[in-house]
């Protein structure tokens, strides 16, 4: 079997132990720019069935890539030690690709929001990123949240976007719905109009 990891991470980054001990992360060895590719992940897809009996560290290095579907590194590389940020520098690009949503500084962690791929509960957290909006707990319905949807539009994986469209098309048919009882509550109001002979 290849060596070669599975996953793909551009030269201008390097994976390495975080500075305060909680794990790994990838690290910016020069400045990249908006909109730049920085890592491709891969490895083997699994159903939801059989993922969830998988060892926690291969879970927690795994990415979702569709519903009940999750992409497992094998063999793990450095562009799989890529962690949460509730202020993230990164954005996903389709299922797999990892972009810089800014410029992106010499020694900087890159980072995604979580929220950008997962709709399951299979990898909720107390997260410790020290942003200022730090949302406390990274959990899998957190892309409902409409500040992270309007935060991250064009970024999310597709498998989310589209649950995401299809619950703004369910709000959009709902509120015609109730637009439409009032009116008609209204009309049952107006006097039906007298005919005389
Ligand atoms: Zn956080």
């Amino acid at each position: 079997m290849s060596k070669q990891p599975s996953s793909y991470l551009s030269s201008k980054l390097e994976g390495r132990p975080k500075a305060n001990g909680s794990g790994n992360g990838i690290y910016s060895l020069e400045p990249i720019k908006k909109g730049e590719l920085v890592a491709v992940f891969g490895g083997v897809v699994y159903e939801w069935d059989a993922f969830i009996h998988l060892p926690d560290r291969e879970r927690s290095l795994c990415i979702q890539v569709e519903d009940r579907l999750f992409l497992v590194p094998r063999p793990i590389g450095e562009g799989d030690y890529v962690n949460h940020s509730c202020n993230p520098n990164a954005g996903l690009s389709g299922q797999i690709g990892l972009v810089a949503m800014r410029d992106i500084k010499i020694g900087e962690e890159v980072c995604f929001d979580y929220a950008m791929s997962d709709t399951m509960p299979y990898d909720e957290f107390r997260c410790g990123c020290g942003s200022l909006n730090c949302r406390g707990l990274v959990g899998g319905n957190d892309w409902q949240k409409p500040v992270l949807q309007k935060r991250y539009a064009g970024f999310f994986a597709p498998h989310v976007q589209r649950r995401i469209d299809a619950q703004r098309a369910e709000q959009k048919a709902l509120e015609k719905a109730r637009r439409s009882a009032k009116t008609q509550k209204y009309a049952s109001k107006i006097p039906a109009p007298a005919f005389s002979k």
